[in-house]
């Protein structure tokens, strides 16, 4: 590891002086109560540093300050936030406070422990195809990550043009699996538009998110389901001239059927970050009733004996698939194969 150097005494004048500068600059932008409208209810768009993007209730994005009172502030906040009579350095409000969260997507952070990342989601589409082959493991460690947040898991497998006799049996064994468990799948084409009215009637007043391994057909679906997308990237990049952060910022979208989506490249890869073997635990679902009822403490779970899940799967209560599975991604843990593999 590299050695901590410590500062020159130049250096720390310059850092000062920068910390000053920047004090100021953050006090001219300060509003005076008399500078502001009454306040309304809105919603985050994006945030950027300091600075979010808030859609009005009359549908306008107005760039704003965040109050130092608001410590936390994500793309899907619910906030109250006051327009400027006027517009200073193109800031035209002011956000006072963010209404309490009903969920929140976090992702890990090398220098805060979590971040947080999007707010108020509703339900996570699992994207999941025939080709690249359709993969129960990645499925059920998504489901492990979203049953983390307590957000609705919806499992979609798309592609379903090119299933065939040699893919078939499997795939709708293992999905027919997903349904007893109690998760909704959808099956659809998105090249074909097939199935798309199913997920439409789920997008209707409801804020989701698509994830799913590279390749699966996110993109496509997305775009069939919001042909205008990128007109709404435009009219943003033109009003804020910072276009560039669209691609990388959790950005909220609106269906034109009704209902929001949220999308970002991280956004797309949640799910597939580091899990602890409590975790998974915690992620199945339908074993959590066999829990702490094997005979030794320390159970593994494998060939202990007296294991109170393999009795389960003896007796038919779990799936012996969804047990393989969940033995293998308690395995991968460690390599972090499953994570790599995806990059
Ligand atoms: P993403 O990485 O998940 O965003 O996947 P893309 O949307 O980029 O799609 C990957 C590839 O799959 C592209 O070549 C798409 O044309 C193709 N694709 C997407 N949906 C379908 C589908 O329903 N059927 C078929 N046959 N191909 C599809
Ligand atoms: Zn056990």
């Amino acid at each position: 590891m590299a050695k901590a150097k410590k500062l020159t005494k130049g250096q720390h004048r310059r850092i000062k002086k920068n910390l000053a500068e920047k004090l100021n600059k953050s006090k001219q932008e300060v509003w005076q109560d008399s500078e502001l409208g009454d306040a309304e209810q809105g919603i985050i768009i994006s945030r950027f540093g300091q600075h979010a993007d808030v859609k009005s209730q009359a549908g306008d994005i107005v760039r704003c300050n965040i109050r130092r009172t608001v410590d936390s502030l994500v793309c899907g906040d619910n906030v109250l936030w006051r327009p400027g009579k006027e517009t200073k350095h193109s800031i035209s409000g002011v956000i006072e406070a963010v209404h309490e969260r009903h969920s929140l997507l976090s992702r890990p952070d090398v220098y805060d422990g979590v971040k947080p990342i999007a707010a108020n989601i509703d339900q996570i589409f699992i994207v999941s195809s025939v080709v690249p082959a359709f993969n129960p493991d990645i499925i059920d460690r998504y489901l492990v990550a979203t049953e983390l947040t307590g957000i609705k898991p919806i499992i979609v497998l798309n592609k379903i043009d090119l299933l065939s006799a040699d893919n078939q049996e499997l795939i709708d064994r293992h999905l027919s699996l997903y349904d007893e468990i109690g998760y909704e799948v959808l099956k659809i084409s998105s090249k074909h538009q097939q199935g798309l009215q199913a997920i439409e009637q789920r997008l209707l007043n409801q804020t989701s998110i698509f994830v799913g391994q590279s390749g699966v057909g996110k993109s496509t679906l997305v775009n069939k389901l919001m042909p205008e997308l990128d007109l709404v990237t435009n009219e943003v990049s033109e009003m804020s001239g910072l276009g560039q952060h669209t691609t990388t910022v959790a950005r909220l979208y609106d269906f034109p059927s009704g209902g929001h989506l949220i999308d970002s490249p991280g956004i797309r890869e949640f799910g597939l970050w580091h899990l602890t073997p409590d975790q998974v635990d915690q992620g199945f679902i339908e074993f959590q009733e066999y829990f702490g009822y094997c005979k030794f403490r320390d159970c593994k779970h494998q060939d202990d004996p007296g294991c109170a899940l393999q009795k389960a799967v003896e007796d038919g209560h779990i799936n012996p698939l969804r047990f393989a599975s969940y033995q293998r991604i308690l395995a991968s843990l460690g390599s972090n194969t499953l994570t790599s593999r995806f990059k």
